[in-house]
């Protein structure tokens, strides 16, 4: 982001200013992470702030600072509107198309707020104002934290606004393992920890949290795992049914994707989980190294994301959405020898 676009943002919250901030839709660690460090940080700068999420997300993150502040657009519909329509600064953290904010783009699109996008994600639209992307940082949390940098208010970093950033940087490089995961990531967590992100509850609260059903869920899961050795993938399903009988929540299949990349030799996983309600399947991919799920989920599955983490969707049944991933596997020669 350039000095210009951060002296003209300076100015914008150089006074109150009713402010919104924005997750993607399916919100994760990172975007609910961001979207409140960021709230904090706004709160405590003197603003009127709202997060506003797309629709519901995970239970291991409701223990979050700041949580019991988030609004749910598909339940509040009427007073979100609102809000946003009043807002004079709306931040969108952690997608870069006004798509995937869900059934809040029309709003989004009507309002006459400023905009300012923080977002990792490739291949930016240009929707916002100001734009802060790259694309080769670790997560969202991270560029929140290089932002608040930017703004010179590093010593405004409160415990909260830390425990927030950490929990997103952790759950995007998957516990500071993924490849996006740099040198200056670390510094940024050693920054968080001296301000009081307390590392080993953060990580005993969103990953050592599991209730027995879930546990089961991931028995079933890594009971359907099969693996191509041919094409160095392995793939998991869950139908409708095998959810059911684990009382899914929302969230509860979080993580189970990567177990595919533990087998020796598989550089690309991925899981189909039957949603009956919206009449698809929904896909996550993930990869080692240079194989680029963003475009496989793109050219074939409606979808996008990451080099090493994208996901998408299908409106075929399990069975044929198997079969599909069946017959395009033989075109990518980088899978096989
Ligand atoms: P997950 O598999 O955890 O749902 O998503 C992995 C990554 O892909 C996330 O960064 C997420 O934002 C992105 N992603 C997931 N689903 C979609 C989708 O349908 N379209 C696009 N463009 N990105 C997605
Ligand atoms: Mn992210």
């Amino acid at each position: 982001m350039i000095e210009q676009a951060i002296l003209e943002i300076t100015a914008e919250l150089s006074q109150a200013r009713n402010i919104v901030i924005v997750p993607h839709k399916g919100p994760d660690g990172d975007a609910i992470g961001s979207s409140l460090g960021l709230m904090h940080f706004l709160k405590n700068k003197g603003h009127n702030v709202d997060v506003i999420a797309p629709n519901e997300y995970p239970r291991f993150l409701k223990w979050l600072p700041g949580n019991d502040q988030v609004m749910i657009y598909e339940k509040d519909k009427t007073k979100a509107d609102e809000l946003i329509n009043d807002a004079d600064i709306v931040f969108a953290l952690d997608f870069n198309h006004l798509n995937r904010s869900g059934d809040m783009q029309e709003v989004l699109t009507a309002s006459q707020a400023v905009f300012i996008m923080i977002d990792h994600h490739r291949e930016p639209s240009d929707f916002a104002n100001y734009t802060y992307s790259d694309a080769e940082m670790s997560s969202t949390c991270e560029m929140v934290y290089h932002f608040i940098d930017k703004l010179r208010a590093v010593e405004k970093i409160t415990p909260e606004i830390a425990t927030c950033l950490y929990s997103g940087i952790m759950t995007d490089t998957g516990s500071f393992r993924f490849s996006a995961t740099s040198a200056e990531t670390h510094r940024v967590i050693a920054q968080l920890i001296d301000k009081g992100a307390v590392n080993h509850e953060i990580h005993n609260n969103i990953f050592d949290t599991f209730n027995e059903n879930r546990l089961q869920l991931l028995g079933t899961a890594l009971q359907n795992l099969r693996v191509l050795p041919e094409y160095k993938t392995a793939y998991i399903t869950l139908s409708q049914e095998e959810l059911d009988k684990h009382n899914f929540q929302k969230g509860d299949t979080e993580g189970f994707v990567n177990y595919g990349l533990a087998i020796e030799d598989v550089i690309f996983a991925l899981i189909f989980i039957e949603n009956k309600q919206e009449g698809i399947i929904k896909i996550s991919f993930r990869s080692k190294g240079d194989f680029n799920v963003n475009e496989f989920a793109r050219a074939h599955f409606e979808g996008g994301g990451h080099n090493n983490a994208a996901g998408g969707k299908s409106e075929l049944s399990i069975e044929d959405t198997v079969a599909k991933l069946n017959s395009i596997l033989p075109d990518y020669k980088e899978l096989k020898g």
